[in-house]
C-alpha cells in the first residue's frame, strides 16, 4: 500500500544552514523524497543558504552527495537527482550581516507560501528573524522552522519567544520536534481516539501506570560539547518524552486541529507536579573496554552533566490520579530503542486459580527502530493438561501492515515540512507549551545544582544505574527489558 500523496501549492522553502549536519542527513534527503511523491510540481523551489561561499554549482554538489548517502531506498537514481537539483538554487548569506539578504529576498516569490527553516545554531535564530523582517521577507505567507534546542530554561525560552514575537506571529512560528512527525506518534492519537476499544480504559482506574523508554547505543562523540551544556533531561525529556508524555496523558481534543491539540498538551504540563529528588535518578556512563566513558568524551573530569536520567512524573488531574508515569532515557545503553508501554491493572479476580499466574495487557507503542504498535493479550497455551495462561501480542507491525512499499511512508521531517508547507501546525509545539516545559523542568535542574548532586556512574551497555531499575521496584513495578 502507497501513502496517498495530497498535492500542495508550490512553494519556496529556504534552509539556513543549507550546508551543515542537519540539512544534509535529514532536511535535503526528505524534501528530495517529496519531490520524488510529485509534491514539488508546478515550480516549487529550495533555496540554501550559508556562509559558505559557494555557486549553485558546487551546492549542487552538497545536495547530490546528501542524496547518494542519506537516500537509501533506491529512489536515487542520478536522473531524478538531476531533475531535482532544477529546483535547487543557494544563496551565499551571513545571519549576522547584511549582504546576501537582497539576492535572497530578490530570488523567492513573495505571493507564494515561503517556509525558512532555521538549521543553524539558536544563538543565530533572532538574527535570522530580525534580517528576514529587515529585508521583506517576514509578511504574508511566510512561516519559519525553528530548531531545537529552544532555549537551555524558561528564561532564554522566553527571551527567543520574545524575540521571535518581534517578527512572526505565533501562527507562522514552527518549532519542530521530529518525534511528533513519526508515523507511531500519530497512530497513536488514531489509536486513542479513533477507536472504542482504547479509550474508556485510558485512565487511572485500569491503567496501572506507563512508562516511557528512549535508549541510545551511541555516546556522545560528535556533539561532546552541545551536550555537556545540556544533559538528558534538556537533550530528551524536556522536549521529545515531554511531547509524548502529553500525547498520551491529554484529553481528548474536540478536533484534530492545532489550537485544540495544543491547548489539550499544554493541561498536561500543567497539571504535572514537580519532581521530588528521591523520584529521579541521574547517570553517566563508564568507559568500557574499547571505548571511552562519558567523561572522557567531553574532556573534563569534573562534569557534571547526566548522560542518563529516570524520573517517576504524576499528572496530577482527574484522569491520572495515582498513575505513575515512569520516563527513562540515556546513551550508551544495552540497544537502541524507544517505546512508550501503557501497562494495564491485572484483572480483578484470577477464575483459573493462583498457578495461571499474574497476567496483564500491555500495549507498546515503538517509535524506533521499528516502528509498531503491539498489544499484549492472555490467551490460554494450546494443547491439553488445563488451563494454563500465556501472553501473545497482537502486533502491527507498519512494515507487515503497509507491505513491501512501506519503506515508502514519509518519514518525520517529511511530513513536518510539508504541513509547514499547508500551514498546519498541530505537530508542532506552541510557545507556551515549551515554556511550560521548562517550568517544568528548571526546578529539577536547580535542585540537582543546590544539592551540588553528581551522576551516579553506569555500565556502558546496560541499562543505567541500578538506583534507576530500583526506582520502579520500591513502587513494585518493572522496567521492560531494553530489547532491540
Ligand atoms: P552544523 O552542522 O554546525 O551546521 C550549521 C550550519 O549553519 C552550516 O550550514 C553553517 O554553514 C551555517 N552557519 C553557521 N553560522 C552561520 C551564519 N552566521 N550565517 C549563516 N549560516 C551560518 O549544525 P547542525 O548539526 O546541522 O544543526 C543545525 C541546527 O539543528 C542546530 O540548531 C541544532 O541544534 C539543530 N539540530 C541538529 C540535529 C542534528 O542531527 N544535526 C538534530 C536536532 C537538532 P557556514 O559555516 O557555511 O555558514
Amino acid at each position: 500500500m502507497v501513502s496517498r500523496v495530497i498535492p500542495v501549492d508550490p512553494f519556496d522553502l529556504v534552509i539556513f544552514g543549507a550546508t551543515g549536519d542537519l540539512a544534509r542527513r535529514k532536511i535535503l534527503p526528505a524534501l528530495f523524497r517529496r519531490f520524488c511523491a510529485g509534491q514539488m510540481e508546478g515550480g516549487s523551489r529550495v533555496i540554501g543558504a550559508a556562509r559558505s561561499d559557494l555557486d549553485r554549482a558546487a551546492f549542487h554538489e552538497v545536495v547530490r552527495s546528501a542524496i547518494a548517502e542519506f537516500v537509501t531506498d533506491g529512489r536515487n537514481d542520478p536522473a531524478t537527482t538531476e531533475a531535482f537539483l532544477e529546483t535547487v538554487d543557494y544563496v551565499t548569506l551571513d545571519a549576522r550581516g547584511d549582504t546576501g539578504w537582497d539576492a535572497l529576498a530578490a530570488r523567492i516569490d513573495p505571493d507564494r507560501v515561503r517556509a525558512f527553516y532555521f538549521s543553524v545554531g539558536p544563538s543565530l535564530f533572532g538574527d535570522l528573524a530580525l534580517r528576514l523582517h529587515r529585508h521583506g521577507m517576514a509578511a504574508g505567507k511566510a512561516r519559519i522552522v525553528v530548531e531545537k534546542p529552544f532555549g537551555r530554561d524558561l528564561a532564554t525560552a522566553q527571551a527567543l519567544n520574545a524575540t521571535l514575537a518581534q517578527h512572526f506571529r505565533e501562527d507562522q512560528i514552527y518549532r519542530i520536534d521530529h518525534y511528533l512527525g513519526k508515523e507511531t506518534v500519530q497512530n497513536l492519537m488514531a489509536i486513542r481516539f479513533g477507536n472504542m476499544l482504547f479509550e474508556p480504559l485510558w485512565n487511572s482506574q485500569y491503567v496501572d501506570h506507563i512508562q516511557f523508554t528512549v535508549a541510545e547505543t551511541v555516546g556522545v562523540a560528535g556533539r561532546e560539547e552541545y551536550y555537556d551544556r545540556a544533559g538528558a533531561l534538556r537533550d530528551m525529556v524536556q522536549n521529545h518524552m515531554m511531547q509524548l508524555l502529553c500525547l498520551i496523558a491529554m484529553e481528548p481534543p474536540a478536533k484534530f486541529e492545532p489550537s485544540a491539540v495544543r491547548d489539550e498538551k499544554l493541561k498536561v504540563i500543567r497539571a504535572l507536579d514537580p519532581v521530588k529528588p528521591q523520584d529521579i535518578v541521574r547517570g553517566q556512563y563508564l568507559p568500557d573496554d574499547d571505548k571511552p566513558g562519558y567523561l572522557e568524551h567531553v574532556g573534563d573530569p569534573t562534569s557534571t552533566t547526566e548522560s542518563f536520567v529516570a524520573l517517576r512524573a504524576h499528572v496530577s488531574n482527574w484522569r491520572w490520579a495515582g498513575t505513575p508515569f515512569y520516563l527513562r532515557t540515556g546513551k550508551r545503553l544495552k540497544a537502541r530503542t524507544s517505546e512508550i508501554a501503557v501497562v494495564f491493572k491485572d484483572a480483578p479476580h484470577s477464575i483459573f486459580g493462583a498457578e495461571a499466574g499474574r497476567h496483564r495487557n500491555i500495549l507498546t507503542i515503538v517509535l524506533q527502530p521499528n516502528e509498531g504498535i503491539e498489544l499484549g493479550v492472555t490467551i490460554k497455551e494450546p494443547g491439553p493438561g488445563g488451563m494454563r495462561l500465556i501472553d501473545v501480542p497482537l502486533d502491527m507491525s507498519f512494515a507487515e501492515a503497509l507491505g513491501p512499499e512501506s519503506g515508502m511512508v514519509a518519514d518525520a521531517y517529511e511530513r513536518l515540512i510539508m504541513d509547514v508547507v499547508r500551514g498546519n501546525q498541530t505537530l508542532f509545539m506552541r510557545g507556551d507549551e515549551v515554556e511550560a516545559a521548562w517550568a517544568w523542568t528548571d526546578p529539577i535542574i536547580a535542585g540537582w545544582e543546590e544539592r551540588g548532586e553528581a551522576p551516579l556512574p553506569y555500565d556502558s551497555g546496560s541499562s543505567g544505574p541500578v538506583e534507576a531499575l530500583a526506582l520502579m521496584h520500591k513502587d513494585g513495578r518493572r522496567w521492560r527489558e531494553i530489547r532491540k
